[in-house]
């Protein structure tokens, strides 16, 4: 089984939010078991908690990672890691490589990246070679590297399971036993 891990880094507590949430929001959804967030802001593992609560699956946030430990530790277990950035290579080169790797940690900025972590990446890659926004980039990655449909998943012990329908908003709730 493939394991997808996400690293967040640079997220300023008092500017990056909402954008950070948006990007674990996004990687729960299309298959990474987890983010890690190389800041220190307990609301957005409290924010991801309480989703994972009301609509399911397995999804944690480690908040306050030291990265560079994190990156040595998941490449020790024979993980790779790829950083997403607009001067890497273009995604469509590398994703049947990315594909392919049954632990893969993919890492995402908000502010200019530490450079060494040009150097500790297996790929530096670009989604599309013009700057946009982290949760594009995560989206897409994760959207192109995933074997079956991302998005028909169902998540486990969901409380709360959307009814999909043509019109109006059906929401069923599950009573946990
Ligand atoms: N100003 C920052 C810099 O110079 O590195 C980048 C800010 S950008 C909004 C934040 C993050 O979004 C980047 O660190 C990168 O992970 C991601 N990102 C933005 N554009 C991207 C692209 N075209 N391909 C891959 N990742 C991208």
């Amino acid at each position: 089984m493939k394991r997808i891990v996400l690293l967040r880094l640079g997220h300023r507590p008092e500017r990056d939010k909402r954008i950070t949430t948006h990007v674990g929001l996004t990687a729960r959804l299309l298959g990474a078991e987890g983010m890690l967030l190389a800041s220190n802001d307990p609301g957005i593992t409290r924010t991801l908690e309480d989703v994972v609560e009301r609509w399911g699956g397995a999804f944690y946030v480690k908040n306050n990672v030291n990265f560079k430990e994190e990156i040595k530790k998941w490449k020790a277990e024979g993980g790779k890691v790829c950083h997403l950035s607009m001067y890497g290579l273009n995604l469509p080169k590398v994703s049947s490589k990315l594909r392919a790797c049954e632990k893969l940690m993919l890492v995402v900025g908000a502010e200019k990246v530490p450079p060494e972590l040009y150097q500790l990446a297996d790929w530096n890659v670009a989604v599309g070679s013009q700057p946009h926004s982290e949760v594009a980039a995560v989206a897409l990655t994760l959207d192109r590297i995933a074997e079956g449909e991302p998005l028909e998943k169902k998540f486990a012990h969901a409380e709360l399971e959307i009814v999909p329908m043509e019109r109006g908003k059906k929401v069923l709730e599950n009573k946990s036993e």
